[in-house]
């Protein structure tokens, strides 16, 4: 883990890990895991954290599947 200071503040990095997914996410001084994607999310768990990341993955996912066009066309 790196230990460092941005605005006053020290972050941490850890290593969150949930069923084989891996991603690093700072952790501010309360303790709580921010989401690397959005930076608007904090987490207790390495669970929570992983799943709200998949739900981001999704979302990109969906720009690019049919369904995603066929909506594109639509509008
Ligand atoms: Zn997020």
């Amino acid at each position: 883990m790196d230990h460092a200071t941005v605005d006053g503040e020290e972050y941490r990095e850890v290593v969150a890990r949930y069923r084989g997914s891996v991603v690093v996410a700072k952790i501010r001084n309360g303790g709580l895991m921010v989401c690397p994607v959005c930076g608007k999310y904090y987490f207790s768990s390495e669970k929570d954290l992983i799943l709200h990341i998949i739900s981001h993955a999704k979302q990109e996912l969906y720009r690019y599947t049919d369904n995603g066009q066929d909506k594109q066309h639509k509008q």
